[in-house]
């Protein structure tokens, strides 16, 4: 392959404004346009002190606001043993997409926290992100209304209840405090169908692609998504939900998962659910019952499969890999899997890709409806579930009068019943993942200089996110 290799030199976040660049060649848009909706907003460090077994120990963190042009700004909070103020740079502009891909009304923003969890108890971990909370509270980097957190590797449902308390603590006289995160457990202002949020967007947007009879030619699918061969790499709380949903409800054969371990393989298909209690329980794959073990990983990313989900961390396709990868179809459930280079190989070898902007975006569509029942403080349909239900029951107490015939029991049941909180989070990231692939392909196919998803992504973004900057005047 004669391109030339960035692997080495570009960083994150100029690996993701490459990509960006290219829509804005497809857009012709104006280059100073085009630099202020990629430049980060604002970034703040903070090294704070905790007392860890009576050693004082110095943690650093970073919040990165990437743009400001609708507030709140949303995005995760990373723990992790490597992250850097490039990486949260990177990640909070792909909230900025992300968002506007989405059409979730937020500005984009990430955080991170230098830290391995795994070394700390949990009493350790609150005291530190409660410390991490309150430094980026005080300095205007968390509340409800300007910037708001969520769960991201290495953070989850815990996490967010502490710093939701920490936030009421400082703040008991703003009511809506548990607007201030997202993400948080049910019984603290959560919302149902949060913590599946993205793994099950991952699933929504295959299953759009699959009624895209053009999409799946061009990719090579002659037939739809039951029984196709899926690697997954990853099986945390994204590549978890996505790989169970596509075995348990889509028919699909997950053939190998790829951890931090190694991989296990079974080409008839591994039982996910049962799989991921082998590793609560043994705190690894290897050894799982039915399945070929090995310890090269990354090679396994390389296996002839039709889909290949990376929901793990970033640039695990590169440079050195992407002309190896021999799948139609990658869907990147994680953030930023695929660097600018390797996305050049796979796109001149034909293989399509269904982008993170795009593809992982469940998570943040969630969120913004858990911000919603947060604002309203009421949970979604508690006021119509009944009301739906009895009109349901007038329904069929009216055709069955009508028609002298009885309703079958399991349709009745259909009608009869309201939805719930979890059926209406469902159906509006259902929504929501299929209206944004649709107009991704319309973008696609309206104009001919657009060959990938990620183009058509980042341009449906930019064309979002420059109107609402020229409309309030930015420029
Ligand atoms: N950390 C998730 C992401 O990367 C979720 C962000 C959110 O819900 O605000 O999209």
């Amino acid at each position: 392959m004669a391109k030339k290799d960035h692997k080495k030199s570009l960083s994150f976040s100029e690996s993701v404004n490459h990509m960006v660049d290219r829509a804005f060649a497809v857009l012709d848009m104006d280059p100073g346009i085009a630099n202020a909706i990629k430049a980060c907003d604002a970034i703040i460090q903070v090294n704070f002190n905790v007392n860890i077994r009576g050693k004082i120990e110095v943690f650093t963190g970073w919040r990165a606001t990437h743009s400001n042009h609708r507030l709140p700004a949303k995005g995760g909070i990373r723990y992790a043993p490597i992250v850097s103020q490039d990486e949260v740079e990177a990640l909070a502009s792909l909230m900025t997409y992300k968002c506007a891909i989405v059409d979730v009304p937020f500005g984009g923003s990430k955080g991170g926290l230098l830290i391995d969890p795994a070394n700390y108890t949990r009493d350790e971990m609150q005291a530190i992100t409660r410390r991490f909370a309150r430094e980026l509270i005080r300095k205007g980097f968390l509340s409800p209304a300007t910037n708001v957190p969520a769960p991201d590797m290495g953070t989850g449902e815990r996490e967010m209840a502490w710093i939701a308390d920490t936030y009421k603590h400082l703040h008991p006289e703003d009511i809506n405090y548990a607007a201030c995160v997202t993400g948080k457990p049910v019984a603290h202002g959560g919302i149902r169908g949060r913590t599946e949020a993205t793994g099950r967007g991952v699933v929504y947007s295959i299953r759009e692609f699959f009624r895209h009879p053009d999409d799946m030619k061009a990719a090579g699918f002659k037939d739809g998504l039951g029984g196709k061969r899926i690697i997954v790499q990853g099986l945390g709380n994204v590549g978890y939900h996505a790989a169970r949903l596509l075995d348990e409800e889509d028919d699909a054969s997950i053939i190998a998962v790829i951890e931090r371990d190694g991989v296990v393989i079974n080409d008839n298909g591994l039982p996910i659910a049962n799989l991921r209690q082998y590793i609560n329980e043994h705190k690894t794959i290897k050894g799982f019952p039915d399945a070929t073990f090995s310890e090269n990983g990354q090679a396994a990313l390389e296996m002839d499969c039709d889909i290949l989900i990376p929901a793990a961390m970033e640039a695990q396709i590169n440079a050195d890999n992407a002309d190896k990868i021999k799948t139609k179809l990658i869907v990147e459930a994680a953030n930023g899997p695929t660097t600018f280079d390797a996305d050049e190989i796979l796109r001149e070898k034909g293989i399509s890709i269904l982008p993170d902007a795009y593809v992982n975006a469940g998570g943040v569509t969630v969120s913004y409806f858990e911000w919603i029942r947060n604002l309203s403080h009421i949970r979604f349909g508690r006021m119509e579930r009944r009301f739906d239900e009895t009109r349901g029951q007038h329904l069929i107490t009216a055709m069955e009068s009508l028609t002298n015939a009885t309703v079958p029991d399991w349709i009745k049941n259909e009608i009869v019943r309201g939805a719930d909180e979890l059926d209406l989070v469902r159906s509006g990231l259902d929504d929501t993942m299929r209206m944004a692939y649709q107009e991704l392909s319309t973008v696609m196919k309206e104009n001919d200089k657009i060959k990938d998803f990620r183009t058509a992504a980042y341009v449906v973004a930019v064309n979002k996110i420059s109107r609402s900057y020229l409309d309030i005047g930015v420029y």
